[in-house]
């Protein structure tokens, strides 16, 4: 024991910064495209087996409450990334669900993303994967606080080559050459179309190349894998394993890809300095049929408000340092930001309103979670609010199906506590509770101020 702490001290000695630097925790988000609630076997899918999420889950904290902060692709990453909900960053619209490969917008240069503001405070940061947030040079992420840039600018089923092909979820790996995505590294194309069969395992290999390169001092590194979005894509060492498909394939080689991560960690001495948050950046994609996943007993997938749409399978690992158990509470991808900045020893910016909560409390074991309530945004419009148990609908839509909005007078309310699935409405005997409900959504809704919709911004052609 003696001897361990002689140790200890001695190494206090001889590496000053290293001390300071440890006071300081490293931060690695792991954001999958469309995985779906159920869709993991830590929360409860019978087939796709994901042992490594299992034993983080297990030893860390599982979180069965947390959200996306949209139900798809571009304003769910705006607001993960700024701590603000992506109406005030007019990087949600009625017009445009999310950027394409013609649009001229992106994430305004005003904001601040977790990478700007952790590098104010000395930490190095790195992006891999799909990053969504505007593919021209000013929208990159280089351009938003990271230092290195890996991965694909939009969708991995953007730029569609034959057009001809109608059921896009069949153009599997044999087929990437369908889709003329491009591969960058820092602001350059590598790559065009990129070979997404080894995608997950190359964003892999460049996660652990920067956790080598970044160990001796604070980092963030955000990992967003480009899949299990369709078209799916797999390694061919993980090409029919799974007994859950072509799906379920593409899940395991995510989860082989999370061994990797967490043993590079591990084998760098810096897994007890390290929080792991892994997550997902909206429902999945119900109407792939099998190469869709799937939200258990939550209603509905990507695209809508229901709660299949953005609660997220969720698992954080911090060894030593979490209260390790199921936490229920709310949480969300909103909270990142804050929750990060608050772990790091550093301030909220100034100046601007945040939508997330410093969920630091329930990761330490040492008080509630802060966050009580929920906004649901579909484009521009505020579609439902949840406050503690309740959760109120203004307005439903079904996603993918064609079906038009459904504005909802009275609004449905549902007890998604004892009643997930948002089967049984109970609006009518619940009056005092849609009254506050409304009251909730009236002064958020005053909290919104008008900015330049980024989403609707198209690149001019000659
Ligand atoms: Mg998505």
């Amino acid at each position: 024991m003696h001897r361990v702490l002689l140790a200890l001290l001695l190494l206090s000695y001889s590496q000053p910064t290293g001390i300071l630097a440890a006071e300081k925790p490293n931060f690695v988000v792991i954001f999958c495209d469309d995985l779906g609630y159920g869709d993991l076997s830590t929360f409860g899918h019978p087939t796709i087996r994901t042992p490594h999420l299992d034993r983080l889950a297990a030893e860390g904290q599982k979180w069965t409450s947390f959200y996306a902060a949209d139900n798809v692709c571009t304003p769910s990453r705006a607001g993960l990334l700024t701590g603000r909900l992506p109406i005030r960053s007019g990087m949600a619209s009625n017009e445009r669900r999310v950027l394409f490969p013609d649009s001229a917008g992106g994430l305004p240069a005003s904001e601040i993303t977790i990478a700007e503001a952790l590098d104010e405070i000395g930490y190095q940061t790195a992006c891999i994967g799909k990053w969504h947030l505007g593919h021209l040079p000013e929208h990159l992420p280089t351009r938003h606080g990271f230092d290195s840039y890996f991965g694909i600018p939009y969708s991995n089923d953007m730029n569609r080559i034959d057009r001809a092909t109608s059921q896009i979820a069949l153009a599997e790996q044999e087929k990437f050459q369908a889709y003329d995505v491009p591969l960058m590294r820092g602001e350059e194309e590598i790559e065009r179309p990129a070979d997404q069969r080894t995608i997950t395992r190359r964003y892999t290999e460049e996660a652990v190349k920067r956790i080598r390169e970044m160990k001796d001092a604070p980092f963030f590194l955000y990992l967003a894998h480009s899949l299990p979005h369709i078209p799916l894509f797999r390694a061919p060492e993980f090409k029919d394993r799974s007994p859950a498909g072509i799906y379920g394939d593409v899940v395991e080689e995510i989860d082989w890809s999370i061994g990797q991560i967490t043993a590079s960690l591990r084998d760098n001495g810096i897994a007890g300095r390290t929080l792991v948050v892994f997550t997902s950046d909206n429902g999945p994609w119900l109407t792939f049929g099998t190469h869709g996943g799937t939200a258990g007993l939550l209603r509905d997938g990507k695209g809508s408000t229901w709660e299949g749409g953005q609660r997220v399978p969720t698992v954080m690992s911090w060894p030593g340092k979490l209260a390790p158990g199921i936490v229920h509470e709310m949480g969300g991808t909103l909270d990142l930001l804050p929750t990060f900045l608050s772990l790091a020893g550093g301030q909220l910016p100034q100046g601007r309103v945040f939508d997330g909560y410093d969920l630091s409390p329930v990761l330490l074991g040492t008080g509630p979670s802060p966050r009580q309530e929920m906004f649901f945004y579909q484009g521009a419009q505020l579609y439902a609010v949840r406050k503690g148990p309740f959760k109120i609908h203004f307005t439903t839509y079904t996603s993918y199906v064609g079906q038009k909005p459904v504005p909802q007078d009275p609004p449905l309310l549902y007890q998604i506590e004892n009643d997930p699935s948002e089967r049984f409405d109970i609006a009518a005997q619940h009056p005092e509770v849609l009254s506050d409900l409304r009251n909730l959504a009236d002064r958020h809704r005053q909290s919104v101020e008008p900015v330049e919709d980024q989403l609707i911004k198209v690149i001019r052609k000659e």
